[in-house]
Parts: C-alpha cells; structure tokens; sequence
C-alpha cells in the first residue's frame, strides 16, 4: 500500500519520503510468496467491486509506465456453496457484474475444470478477468516508479514514533526526526507496534503459504488459480485460495483461519511450520483438489493485520488528522493495492477520495479491549 501511495503523489508533482523497514518488494510482510489472486467477483462486499476496477486500471498504468508484466490474466474460479453468505454475494456480484462471468453447476464445474472436486450442490464462477499478480515486483516497480519521479526511499529505516503537532508532522526513523505536512502509514503487520493506541483494532496474524507438485506431472497444465469461499459459519471452514505456478507445474494453497495464528509482533514470530500445520493442508486436497501430492514441496509464513469486520482501516488517525492510517486488508488487499494507493494519495491532499471507502467503516469494532 505504502508503495502505491508513493507513485500516486509522486505523479501528483509532491515532495515526497517513504520508510521502509526492509526493502520494496521483501518477504517478511504481507506481500510475499510470489502470486497474488487477482479478481473482479468480491465476495466480501460491493462496495469492493469499484475499487478493483479501479485497480485493474492502475495496474495497466504501472505496467505502461514502467515496461514490467504484474499481472496474468488467465481467468479465476470462486467456488462454494450457496449457503454460503459469501457465495451469495458472489453469486450477486456475478450478476451484476460487466467483465465476462459464467456461473456453472457442480456438474458443469467438474467436467470443464477437473482439477477440483466439489461438494454437492456447489457452484463456480468463472470470472474471465481474474488472475495472478506478482506482489514483490508489482511493489518493487511502484517504488522504483516513485523514485523516477523524484521520491526518496529510505530503506532499513525503522519508524519509531509518529507525532502530529498541529504545525507539522514529526517521524522518527533511526534516532532521526524529520517533519512533513502529512504522513499516510501503512504498516500492514506491524500497525500495533507503531500506533500500540490502535491495537485493539487490529490482530496480527501469521498465514501459511504451502505450494504443492501434482501427484502426476502434468495435471496442472489447464488449472486456473481459484478461491473457495468461508461457508455458512455452522460448517467447519474449507475457505481456501490456490495460485499455481507460471509454467503449472505446481500450486500455492492458503487455507482459512484456522490456519491462521494470531502473533504479538512479525519481528519475533516463529517462522518455522509443524507437520500439524500442515495437516489441515492434506485433508483439504484429498477432499477438493486430489490432483495434488498432499505434502508440500515448499513452505513459507507471511505476515498481515487483520480487523474484526474484514474491512481495511483507512482513515485519518483519532487524534492525529494529519496522520493517515493505511491497515487491516484482512487478507484481500493485494488485488486493490493500486487503488487504494490513490485512495491513501487522495486523503493525504486533505481531499474525499474519488472512490467511495464509506461502506469500510460500517460494523467496526474493536478486536480487543485494548
Ligand atoms: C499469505 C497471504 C496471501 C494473500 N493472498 C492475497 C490474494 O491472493 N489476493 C489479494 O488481493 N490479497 C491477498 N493477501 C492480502 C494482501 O497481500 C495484503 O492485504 C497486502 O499486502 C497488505 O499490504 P500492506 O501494505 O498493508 O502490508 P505489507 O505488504 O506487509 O506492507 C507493510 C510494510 O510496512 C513496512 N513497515 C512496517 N512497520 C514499519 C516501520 N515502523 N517503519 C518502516 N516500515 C515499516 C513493512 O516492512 C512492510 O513493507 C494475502 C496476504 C497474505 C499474507
């Protein structure tokens, strides 16, 4: 988010800094893993479905812009049942939805994309202009695009206190304090830590990525990247997101929250993935995706912010207006980091975004009593 935000001012003519922890395009964050599912059918919301569009748009001027591919479109399935309050409203989103969408039965589904098996009464939707992003350069390539237009990228730079004084904002990075007009923070995992008066807010969560080799060479030539949505909650959870590889010879998968660990910080959480972590991993392809060897040939563990809603935090802070706080994707931003990025641009010019963020703030409560 943060490096969006920085090619959106940037274009903007703005004198602009940006802080990073690591380096553009790393993979202690929420950004790694190599694939990002791309799609035009929102489950979570409507209010979404402008700001991928939004998005889709973005990304082809990043891509104009800057002569690298971010993204493939190879077309995406959303699969579920429709008891499921999240396949109804993809179900509604396909309906109304303007890119091309099919919507196939569970026999259709089967025999047209074998790879995947499906519980009775379920259904797919084919969204033809869904597909993969590549997260770590589609970041790297906002920032380097940033920086074209004169934008300072300091990396290894550690914010450690962020003070708006009503004359100026103050950040400190590294011992150093420098003032600015306005700061957006996008912080992602690490959102507790910098603002700990948010923190009931936010949760921090560690998520798996495991990427598996079809039982036989060759089944994955056809598959598409797909999401299988949360069913009704009286179900056990079979909420997945798989994305294969660019040459199909194997699929990334991400299960549900069960999955997924609630962590204190990024900076001191456990890497390292049990073989009870990855059972549910097992059982979920020998129910829907037994084309694939269920023990993963690679593993690795992302960091992200999580809210109570689902719904991203994008506001000024409580009580510093001239701070922007960019967090809490939950786990979907990726697709609509671009937009959000102009979303972040347009709050920092003191400016109601063009894209309306209003259905964001409904539901929002604290995760903790922090
Ligand atoms: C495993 C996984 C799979 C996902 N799959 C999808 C998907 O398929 N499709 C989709 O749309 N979304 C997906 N998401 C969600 C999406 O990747 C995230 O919502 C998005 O990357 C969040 O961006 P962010 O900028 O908030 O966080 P991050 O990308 O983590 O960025 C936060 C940045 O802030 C820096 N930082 C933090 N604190 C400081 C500090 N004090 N000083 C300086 N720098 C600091 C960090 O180093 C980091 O670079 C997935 C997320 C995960 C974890």
């Amino acid at each position: 988010m943060g490096s969006q935000v920085l090619w959106q001012l940037a274009k903007r003519g703005y004198d602009v800094t940006g802080y990073e922890l690591f380096a553009p395009g790393h993979s202690r964050g929420a950004a790694g893993g190599e694939t990002r599912l791309f799609r035009t059918i929102q489950m979570e919301d409507h209010g979404y479905a402008p700001i991928a569009d939004r998005a889709d748009e973005l990304y082809r001027a990043l891509e104009a812009d800057s002569g690298q591919q971010l993204r493939d479109i190879t077309g995406a399935l959303v699969m579920g049942h429709p008891s499921s309050p999240d396949t109804q409203t993809a179900l509604e989103a396909a309906e109304r939805s303007a890119h091309p969408v099919r919507v196939l039965d569970r026999e259709e589904s089967m025999r047209e994309f074998p790879e995947f098996a499906l519980d009775p009464g379920d259904v797919t939707i084919w969204d033809g202009h869904g597909g993969i992003i590549r997260p770590e350069l589609t970041v790297a390539t906002a920032a380097a695009q940033a920086q074209r237009h004169g934008v300072t990228i300091l990396r290894r730079h550690r914010v450690t206190a962020i003070e708006d004084t009503g004359s100026g904002v103050h950040v400190t990075a590294d011992g150093q304090t420098r003032q600015f007009d306005r700061v957006v923070a996008a912080p992602g995992a690490w959102t507790s830590l910098l603002f700990p008066e948010l923190a009931g807010l936010f949760e921090m969560r560690r998520l798996l990525s495991a990427w598996f080799f079809p039982a036989v060479p060759g089944q994955l030539e056809r598959v598409l990247p797909f999401l299988r949505t949360k069913p009704a909650q009286t179900e056990k959870n079979t909420y997945a997101y798989g994305l294969p590889y660019a040459d199909r010879t194997a699929m990334k998968l991400g299960l549900g929250s069960d999955q997924e660990a609630r962590v204190d910080s990024p900076d001191t959480a456990d890497y390292y993935v049990t073989d009870t972590l990855l059972e549910p991993f097992a059982e979920w392809i020998g129910r829907y995706m037994p084309v694939l060897d269920p023990y993963p040939m690679r593993i690795a563990t992302y960091f992200e912010s999580f809210t109570a809603s689902g719904r991203e935090y994008v506001q000024a802070h409580p009580q510093m207006e001239n701070v922007i706080v960019m967090a809490g994707f939950s786990g979907h931003g990726f697709k609509m980091a671009p937009a959000f990025g102009e979303i972040g641009a347009d709050l920092a010019e003191g400016r109601t975004p063009a894209l309306d963020i209003g259905f964001l703030q409904r539901d929002e409560v604290p995760l903790t009593a922090a």
